[in-house]
């Protein structure tokens, strides 16, 4: 998963653009980038690993003049955790720059790369988002527009793009709209950025949400609707609603703190926990989950843990040593709420279990006498190919044990997981959501191996 933004047409973008990655940092931590183009058409790019506040400081923004930016905050799903997979990739492009932020997988960007590479093609990144600029590069057609897409017409899987050539922006939606993107209007200038959340943080105000196959042109501010880029059954992610976007954000024409609300209502009708005297939320992701859990079931809501903010969230780190380690010092029980109670915990979702394991741990550490897990997700039964970092179905905990064999791993007295009716009827309805992690049910072809480009080291292993 990742973030992205464009500016344009608004003074000192690249600073605009560093506020509005900084409200999308839960998007991705590993690496942030920004790339500005001057009113010369020179580009100027600064990349790093680690946090937007970590990567940018004044002096490196007062480097990126212009008010055209492009920038993108990344966590690693297609390529390694290397500072040559950071984006925006800028490349010249017949002498001008080009430059492209991408939130989401191709399916097929492997068997693309290889037939790239037999043409004699060089790559710099094992990212799957490279191969695009390559695609964009090789085509014949004249207009930039028609170069971007005849790219896109040729890969498969999701993004949500920005692309710069010169001057002038260009955003796309994959035609089955997996991820989400927006266009909102600061003074004179148009801003595109992942979710809404950015533009509250920037004072920018919403004109609407890219549909999926949505194609569209922006120079110095103006706004031009280019054609669709084809037409597909929807699958927006439901995923993202459940856990990734931030609460405060809309997606897909809903609040995500209200489905999240929702989701905590369904599981509290189809699981209540009768037995339970209180019930607290797994911050933070899980909070709206918990308040509509205790909405209907009438068990009072507390704060039972506490989540240290400043560690990064498990679920998006890329190595397990680190997803261990980083649990126990992440979380921290409230022995008050706790102690000698039948406590109900609401989760978003289980993945590999190694976060709930240690949590029940601490909870019953804690002086928990019960402890009921309700889970606002079906099991997770597959990986994703569309940019989120689920693991191999062989690191799934409910691909691998039955639901009392979870129960008794995690050490829990119950344990249940909202239906995945109950989640597609909090999100809206049956249709259009993609759920292929929950039900094997993918949506586009996968190929054989749609995992390789995550193991191809990158050519050049730059660390920052
Ligand atoms: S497989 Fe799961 S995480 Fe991936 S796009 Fe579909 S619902 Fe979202």
């Amino acid at each position: 998963m990742c973030g992205v933004l464009g500016v344009s047409g608004v003074p000192e973008a690249a600073r605009v653009a560093y506020s509005g990655l900084y409200a999308l940092q839960h998007r991705g931590q590993e690496s942030a980038g920004i790339v500005s183009v001057d009113p010369d058409g020179r580009a100027h790019s600064h990349l790093g690993m680690g946090l937007v506040s970590e990567v940018f400081s004044d002096a490196v923004l007062d480097n990126l003049p212009g008010d055209i930016a492009i920038g993108h905050t990344r966590y690693s799903t297609a390529g390694s955790t290397v500072l040559a997979n950071a984006q925006p990739r800028l490349v010249n492009y017949r002498n001008v720059p080009l430059s492209l932020s991408h939130n989401g997988n191709l399916t097929n960007a492997a068997e693309i790369k290889d037939d790239l590479v037999d043409q004699g093609a060089l790559f710099m990144s094992s990212s799957d988002s490279e191969v695009l600029v390559h695609l964009i590069a090789r085509s014949v057609a004249r207009d930039p527009a028609q170069q971007i897409r005849g790219a896109l017409e040729q890969v498969e899987g999701a993004y949500s793009l920005v692309i710069g050539i010169g001057r002038t922006l260009y955003a796309a939606v994959d035609s089955r709209g997996f991820r989400p993107l927006f266009l909102a209007r600061l003074g004179s200038g148009l801003i595109v950025a992942s979710e809404t959340c950015a533009f509250d943080l920037l004072g920018a105000t919403v004109i609407r949400e890219l549909e999926p196959g949505d194609f569209v042109r922006i120079t110095d501010g103006q706004l031009e609707e280019l054609p669709p880029l084809g037409s597909r059954p929807r699958s927006r992610c439901v995923f993202e609603l459940v856990y990734f976007s931030r609460p405060d954000s809309q997606i897909f024409g809903h609040s995500v703190d209200r489905v999240r609300r929702e989701l905590g209502r369904h599981l509290a009708r189809e699981h209540p926990a009768d037995d339970a005297e209180v019930v607290f939320s797994v911050p933070d992701s899980a909070n709206a989950m918990a308040l509509g859990f205790s909405e209907v079931s009438g068990i009072k809501l507390e704060h039972g843990l506490i989540r240290n903010h400043y560690i990064g969230r498990t679920f998006i780190q890329p190595s397990q040593a680190h997803r261990v380690a980083k649990v126990r010092i992440k979380f921290n029980p409230v022995r008050e709420v706790i102690d000698g109670k039948s406590v109900a915990v609401v989760d978003d979702s289980l993945v590999r279990g190694t976060t709930s394991k240690g949590l029940v741990q601490m909870i019953r550490a804690a002086g928990a006498r019960k402890v009921h897990l309700r889970l606002a997700s079906p099991p997770i039964i597959g990986p994703c190919h569309y940019g989120i970092d689920t693991p191999n179905p062989e690191e799934l905990i409910a691909t691998t044990r039955s639901l009392d064999d979870i129960r008794a791993h995690l050490g829990v007295d119950s344990l249940a997981y909202l239906s995945l009716e109950g989640m597609l009827s909090a999100a809206g309805g049956e249709n259009g959501y993609c759920h292929a992690c929950f039900s094997n049910q993918y949506p586009t072809h996968i190929p054989d191996n749609p995992i390789q480009l995550r193991q191809i080291p990158p050519l050049i292993p730059t660390h920052a």
